[in-house]
């Protein structure tokens, strides 16, 4: 699926950024899509909303906003471990100050359009989790794709740029289905629960995760995708 660039020894890393121009970014995102709903973007407290009423990830309560988070991580880690690709870490943050604050890195080889899918799995993976505890607020989940998702989206549009063939919609569909598959997001959970915990897991940590619902790397198929190169 992969073009030239298939085979090629990368590594990708998942949704924080360590510059200090976010907050800007952040607020002009904000800007953007709240504006198509309510008129400008006005931040205000947090926690003190039902959450079907909840419309932005800056007023999720703070055990929301850390579960969530540890969510997209962990959606990043199991897909991206499922579908064969080997992780370095995964890691999250405790202040949530510092952006999303959470990091997870896969090295290759691989193929780049499974590269996209774990990096599609992230946002698809808290947006999931959120509907699940009663955050429903469509202009939120527009705000998870946005806020959540954006650095993942850029980071797969820079691979893209390098010469890789990838199909973001496709690995936005294939992440979807992954997590939509009942083990796999009981090994999400699992593993999300582990981070909150330890805040930094390795390799071994979330294959041992996989292992107890029975998936391998072998189990799972992404179609029309074939095997990583060796
Ligand atoms: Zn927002």
């Amino acid at each position: 699926m992969a073009g030239d660039g298939a085979g090629r020894v990368g590594t990708v890393a998942g949704t924080s950024e360590g510059d200090a121009g976010w907050r800007e970014r952040d607020d002009a995102t904000h800007r953007a899509v709240h504006g198509q709903f309510l008129g400008p973007w006005t931040p205000t407290p947090t926690g003190a909303e039902e959450p079907e009423a909840v419309w932005c990830t800056s007023r999720l309560a703070d055990d929301v906003y850390w579960q969530a988070g540890a969510v997209h991580e962990a959606s990043h880690a199991v897909v991206g471990t499922a579908v064969g690709l080997p992780l370095l870490h995964a890691t999250l943050e405790s202040d949530r100050s510092v952006r999303i604050g959470g990091v997870v890195s896969f090295t290759g080889p691989g193929d780049a359009q499974l590269f996209a899918v774990w990096l599609a799995a992230g946002a698809v993976g808290q947006s999931q989790w959120l509907c699940a505890a009663g955050y429903g607020h469509p202009e939120l989940h527009r705000c998870v794709r946005a806020i959540g998702g954006g650095a993942d989206r850029a980071e797969a549009e820079r691979l893209a740029a390098q010469g890789f063939i990838i199909d973001l919609q496709r690995a936005h569909l294939d992440a979807s289905r992954l997590l939509g598959d009942p083990g796999l997001w009981a090994a999400v959970g699992q593993t999300a629960r582990l981070l909150l915990t330890r805040r930094h897991l390795t390799s071994a940590d979330v294959v041992a995760v996989l292992e107890t619902h029975r998936i391998t790397t072998q189990q799972v198929w992404t179609p029309d995708i074939g095997p990583a190169d060796g």
